[in-house]
């Protein structure tokens, strides 16, 4: 059965794409029980994922490995139980990141936004969404992604778009959304408010300033105050002590006056005042502090913006208007020296907020944006979690989840960029009111006036991402999708956005459809190096996917990822691991190419009534073992123990001991090798199949050959049990296991015990190889299953068949025997026969002139002067030497004896 001979390596390169595109074509990915399709049936529970959206500017990046790796195993694992199966992609518009990208682009030609407008800076992104928004998911496809394709989605597409309407309209509608000025982050280069989420602190050597607060009615007297940022002493608008601060009772209700402005400002009482920090006295600046907003709103002070869009003094600031924040605080500090109101400067430890894009300081502001009241979406999602509607693997994370949620601030939703869901609010200019509708207006809904004007902001990105898994599915219309596939079941994604995207999924998922998005959160970890450095380009160890895959190949990558990783844990990437991974496809590739030579040399039989070797009932039992296993682990998302026991049963037993054990018993030829040929089909197809979720390539491709040599070989198999693809074959079921399995798993490993104890010492004594020993046996109670194996265990341990002899116990130890002791049992095998005796009287006599002559030389030495003389240390370190030689001689000469 030349013909189906396989190639001798696996070529991963000429396969993946191939495998790839077949599966499309054959519309693999699309849910069978498909609402659209005649005979659909609604009771059949379908098994749904939405992919979290990677941003369209994004590239591959190990972040996207993962999630795809995991998300694509939990999806064929389902496909393959004959669930309908759906997993729907897309990607995200990014309003930040995206917009950067084009504007870059217009840099180069000299352009800015503001300099095209509006209206033909959409119409470029958009072209360059066109362009390259694509990257992303052709890259996604090369990770193996079984994603319905029909189904992509994009969070700025129609569809989408009206769903972000109709939530912004129902939200406004209910009194959710509303209008104000807060404070917020403020990113002075991108020129829009940033979440809390997207401001990371970073600790930073810097400044305490202190100052004199002289009074108003009394010049000489003043009291000390400390800052970071002297900028900000031009928008305070109190100075705070302590109500119980003994120092300062005097000094309460009273005026002081505010550096170089002159501003009269009050001293107040407020018990957030730490005594001990500082000076125990606090500036208070409402405008660019949230600590002092709050205190500020307490005590309701005005609020005094000081700084503009870029982070410039604007009018509020008199004399320093026009100069950017950190000029202005080199130079009001000066002009505080010349007018002695500078007390002394020391270093202090700043933790200071950068934006997570583009890395510059962040500053609280006061601004006009638009806000969700986030209090009763947020009570909702705590008890989805609470009453087990939802799951989060792993548990921690639901602490962290209720934590999170139990403290929320109201969700900044308005962001000044031009790229995004443009807020459906418009301004009237006759009677001042807004009009907010599904359909963009033509005039104001209140006095019917034309001179309307659409808000210019666009809403944060995680406002349209928050709706995904509905949105995606069709909603606000009750299509048939949304109706099926709604609620999904598996949200999975890295931990660290649980709080940007899955808890405002579970919020809107509520307030919208009533339901919970999904019933599991799954959350796995990050992917830091080898050395567990969080990847990243500015460390330059940024493992880049693409490159992996070239050089060994997606599913050597995607078993690396997948057995490397546990929920909510991150993990260390050696690429090391993944070639260790791609040899282990090489593995699988070589046992099939074994298994389809075996299944060649196959003959019809008439009848069939040979029966297992221990052998075929052991791999038989320890793969039925594995089944339940695999299928328990994956029941628990324990998905990478599932691989390592994959990766361990296929290649230390199937490999190294069946496949080796096969080779004789196919010789045999006749029933035997039908027999043996039938299990090393069963077994190599059911670990095809389970290894599948984790190497979909390698495994189709493996798969297809050995079911084409299946299905032509006389051997008996139904064809039901072999599909067109392994994509869709039947995922093996476990079965309970049967009395007899124990005891042959437990003989054979006994029997492994002893090949192995007997094959070590042929390693030590370095026997050459194929050698073959003579060897007696003392079994006791095992001594007829050793005996049925005798053929086996002299094949695997290279003994002679015609001098292996085994008994029930030896009444004498045989002489001039080495011993081994496995369990109860012993074996001896002939010293004369494990060494050359001549050369190992040689070798044995060389070694003794050798320590003999150190011995003399020792005793010299020891019996000389320095002896006497020398540090009592080395005398003894001398004497230890020589204690040790003549150890190694008296030992030499025994094993001289011994030779006889
Ligand atoms: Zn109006």
């Amino acid at each position: 059965m030349a013909t189906h001979e396989l190639p001798k390596t696996y070529d991963f390169q000429a396969t993946e794409q191939r495998i790839y595109s077949w599966w499309e074509k054959s519309g693999y990915f699309r849910p069978v029980n498909d609402p659209k399709d005649p005979g659909f049936s609604p009771s059949r529970k379908p098994y749904v994922i939405s992919i979290p959206p990677p941003n369209v500017t994004g590239e591959l990046h190990l972040g996207h490995a993962m999630f795809v790796s995991v998300e694509d195993l939990m999806i064929r694992y389902h496909r393959m139980k004959g669930i309908p199966t759906l997993w729907v992609p897309g990607s995200d518009h990014a309003g930040i990141a995206t917009q950067l990208q084009v504007e870059k682009l217009l840099a180069k030609e000299g352009l800015t936004r503001e300099a095209i407008g509006r209206e033909e800076f959409l119409r470029r992104t958009w072209a360059w969404k066109e362009k390259y928004g694509g990257i992303i998911t052709q890259q996604i496809r090369r990770l193996g992604a079984s994603c319905d394709w029909e189904r992509e989605r994009f969070t700025l597409d129609e569809g989408l778009s009206r769903a972000v309407r109709e939530a912004f309209v129902r939200l406004f509608d209910k009194g959710l959304i509303y209008r104000g000025p807060r404070l917020i982050n403020w990113s002075p280069g991108l020129k829009t408010a940033v979440s809390d989420l997207e401001v990371e602190y970073s600790e930073e050597p810097g400044t305490l300033y202190y100052f004199k607060y002289r009074m108003a009615d009394n010049p000489e007297e003043f009291i000390a105050v400390a800052t970071t940022r002297p900028e900000t002493i031009l928008g305070d608008t109190a100075v705070a002590v302590h109500p119980e601060d003994e120092r300062y009772q005097k000094f309460i209700g009273r005026q002081v006056m505010v550096p170089i402005l002159g501003r009269k400002i009050p001293v107040i009482a407020d018990d957030y005042v730490t005594r001990e920090f500082g000076s125990g006295a606090l500036k208070i600046t409402p405008g660019h502090d949230p600590n002092d907003y709050e205190i500020g709103q307490r005590h309701n002070l005005p609020i005094i913006s000081v700084l503009d869009e870029a982070a410039r003094i604007n009018a509020n600031g008199g004399p320093y208007q026009g100069q950017d924040r950190f000029e202005c605080r080199e130079n009001i500090w000066e002009d505080m020296r010349q007018a002695d109101l500078v007390i002394k400067e020391e270093p202090y430890l700043l933790n200071v907020p950068r934006t997570q894009r583009g890395g510059e300081i962040v500053e609280p502001m006061v601004s006009t944006q638009w806000f969700v009241k986030i209090q009763p979406l947020a009570e909702k999602a705590l008890e989805a979690v609470r009453d087990g509607r939802i799951r989060i693997v792993p548990e921690r994370f639901t602490k962290v989840y209720y934590n999170w949620l139990e403290n929320i601030q109201d969700w900044c939703i308005s962001r000044q960029l031009w790229w995004g869901h443009r807020i459906p609010v418009w301004y009237c200019a006759d009677c001042g009111k807004m009009t907010v509708t599904r359909e963009d207006p033509d005039r104001c809904i209140h006095c019917a006036s034309r001179r309307i004007e659409q808000d210019a902001d666009v809403l944060d990105t995680w406002f349209s991402s928050g709706l995904w898994p509905f949105s995606t599915l069709g909603w606000p219309e009750h299509t048939p999708d949304l109706s099926y596939f709604y609620p999904t079941t598996m949200m999975e994604t890295a931990y660290d956005i649980l709080f940007f995207w899955v808890a405002r999924m579970i919020m809107m998922g509520l307030e919208f459809t009533g339901e919970v998005p999904f019933n599991t959160v799954y959350l796995h970890g990050l992917i830091r190096d080898e050395h567990g450095r969080k990847m990243s380009k500015s460390y330059d160890n940024a493992t880049d996917p693409l490159i992996i895959m070239d050089e060994l190949g997606t599913d050597a990558l995607r078993f690396t990822l997948l057995v490397g990783s546990s929920p909510g844990n991150d993990m260390n990437l050696d690429v090391k691991r993944v070639e260790a991974n791609r040899n282990f496809a090489n593995k699988i590739w070589n046992a099939g190419r074994f298994v389809l030579g075996c299944l060649g040399q196959v003959k019809e039989l008439e009848t069939l009534q040979t029966e297992w070797t221990m052998a075929d009932g052991w791999i038989w039992a320890r793969l039925q073992g594995l089944v339940r296993d695999v299928e328990r682990l994956f029941q628990n998302h324990q998905y990478g123990e599932a691989g390592r026991q994959l990766y361990e049963f296929f290649w230390s037993e199937f490999a190294d001991w069946y496949l080796e054990i096969a080779k004789n018993q196919m010789a045999a030829g006749g029933e035997r090798a039908y027999t043996t040929a039938s299990t090393l089909i069963r077994v190599l197809d059911l670990s095809l199949r389970m290894l599948h979720p984790f190497m979909p390539f390698i495994t189709e491709e493996l798969w297809g050959h050995l079911r084409k040599a299946v299905l032509d070989s006389p051997l008996v198999s139904e064809a039901a049990d072999w599909p067109e693809a392994l994509i869709v074959a039947s995922w093996p079921m476990p079965r309970t296991e049967e009395d007899w399995e124990a005891q042959r798993v437990a003989d054979f490993t006994l029997m492994q015990e002893v090949v192995r104890a007997i094959r070590n010492l042929r390693a030590e004594k370095n026997v050459p190889p194929g050698k073959l020993l003579p060897a007696t046996m003392a079994a006791g109670e095992q001594m007829e299953m050793i005996q049925a194996q005798t053929a086996v265990i002299a094949s695997l341990a290279q003994l002679d068949p015609g001098r292996l002899m085994v008994c029930d116990r030896l009444a004498d130890k045989p002489a001039g025997h080495v011993a081994l002791v496995v369990g109860a049992m012993e074996i001896y095998l002939p010293l004369s026969g494990l060494v050359d005796l001549d050369e190992e009287r040689i070798r044995l006599s060389k070694n003794l002139t050798e320590a003999e002559g150190q011995i003399t030389r020792l005793e010299k030495l020891l019996g000389s002067p320095f002896g006497e003389k020398a540090p009592a240390e080395v005398v003894q370190k001398e004497r230890e030497k020589l204690t040790g030689f003549r150890e190694t001689a008296i030992k030499l000469k025994g094993q001289l004896d011994g030779l006889g």
